[in-house]
């Protein structure tokens, strides 16, 4: 029986007020320590200063500034005057979108896949952590290349797994080498995770890295999750390449993760996917069958039109990203204490700062990239996100996607702080 005091209303409402939960048992341990996205909550600190009435430049967000291109848009409008579409549809993903995915996968991957190795996610994010729930157990370990993606090590360790991280600095281009990979095996080791284009660091790997990484993988009988979201992302002639297109041995043991999120202004649609063997795709959309169901059908309908539809708005969005690296690597290049290897892919630019730590800057002492960027927020207003938040404490993560001139004034405002 319980006789826990809590059990009686007024008990319980002091216990909220009383403080820590986990104390208590309230939150489970497992969701107790996951610790809240750094990526997003830069963003809402400076939309909370702009609200407020401050000057924030943001390049916090890792979202496209522009609108969705009106073709997309319209095919949702339509979809959601269809009366077809406003009922349950099946878990893995509207037929339409699927066989829309298996092309632009064979385009983009040149990846043959068949719609029972496609499912529908909420976006890229749900795609990530199905993965590695339908493919780790406790006590398993995936090799995580360092600076990463902020939810990939929650998303690891929600399955009872544990990521290890093998870090790669500027001095490396961000990209680890393969002894290093080597070096963090262990008879534990399930997966290796490749985000190319990166987020954060916009590190694209090349056709011989991927290559290798996957062989290397294929040898060890591990997992491999790619996760492609950026992939039409990439400039300066670099090319994407799909490690299951380098390494097709790979088939069974190798998981893509992709979405419209980036490729198209779409983040706010919610619609990614995953590309697996049939087994570990049946398993995951088990699992999705009792979380979320069917994406909304209406941003699957905008989906197909996104991948189907003319690709010209891609091109322009690339080109104005590009634009954009240009004159973010050679203004933050120009900072004293910067060091900014020149990212081919993905929107964001990733100085390695340890030059600047142990400093002050505007009278203020810098013992981490979180206190820099902490300073130059509250000092000229700019958001950019700390290095911590990747794995990599010594960086920033400057997002480009903003518009040009705010970009260039928000940059010399950072110039000018760290030359006060
Ligand atoms: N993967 C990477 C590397 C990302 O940067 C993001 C978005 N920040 C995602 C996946 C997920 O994107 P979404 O859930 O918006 O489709």
């Amino acid at each position: 029986m319980n006789t826990n005091a809590a059990a009686t209303p007024s008990a319980s409402a002091a216990s909220v007020s009383d403080g820590p939960s986990a104390a208590h048992g309230r939150i489970s341990r497992r969701i107790g320590a996951i610790a809240p996205s750094a990526t997003l909550a830069v963003d809402a600190k400076a939309k909370e200063l702009k609200a407020a009435g401050e000057p924030v430049i943001g390049f916090g967000a890792g979202e496209p500034d522009f609108p969705t291109p009106e073709h997309i848009v319209r095919a949702a409008q339509e979809a959601a005057a269809d009366p077809r579409n406003h009922r349950y549809s099946p878990t893995a993903g509207l037929p339409e979108l699927k066989a829309a995915i298996v092309r632009a996968t064979e385009r983009t991957d040149g990846v043959v896949v068949d719609p029972a190795q496609v499912l529908v996610t909420n976006g890229g994010k749900q795609s990530v952590y199905q993965t590695f729930a339908t493919l780790l157990d406790p006590g398993d370990e995936v090799i995580l290349p360092a600076p990463y993606w902020t939810t990939y090590p929650e998303a690891i360790r929600l399955a009872g797994a544990r990521e290890v991280e093998v870090l790669a600095g500027a001095d490396q281009g961000y990209i680890p080498t393969i002894d290093q990979l080597e070096a963090a095996r262990t008879p534990a080791t399930r997966a290796v995770v490749l985000c190319s284009p990166s987020n954060p660091t916009g590190a694209v790997m090349t056709r011989e890295q991927i290559t290798e990484l996957g062989r290397w993988a294929l040898e060890h009988g591990m997992w491999v999750v790619s996760d492609e979201i950026y992939q039409h992302l990439t400039y300066d002639g670099a090319e994407f390449v799909s490690v299951l297109e380098a390494v097709p041995e790979l088939a069974d043991t190798c998981v893509l993760l992709n979405g419209v999120a980036k490729t198209y202004a779409m983040t706010g649609w919610r619609v990614g996917w995953t590309i697996g063997p049939r087994d570990v795709i049946a398993a995951a959309s088990n699992l999705q069958s009792h979380l979320t169901s069917n994406v909304s059908n209406v941003p699957q309908r905008a989906a197909i039109a996104a991948l189907d539809g003319p690709q010209d708005a891609v091109d322009e969005m690339r080109a104005a990203f590009d634009r954009r690296r240009r004159a973010i690597v050679d203004k933050l290049s120009g900072i004293d204490g910067f060091r900014v290897p020149t990212p081919l892919g993905a929107f964001y630019a990733f100085p390695d700062v340890t030059a600047v730590i142990g400093r002050e800057v505007a009278g203020r002492p810098i013992g981490s990239s979180a206190d820099l960027a902490t300073v130059i927020l509250e000092e000229a207003q700019v958001a950019a996100v700390p290095g911590e938040a990747f794995g990599a404490p010594g960086h920033l993560r400057f997002s480009y996607a903003l518009a040009d001139a705010e970009l260039a004034e928000g940059i010399d405002r950072v110039a000018a702080l760290m030359a006060r």
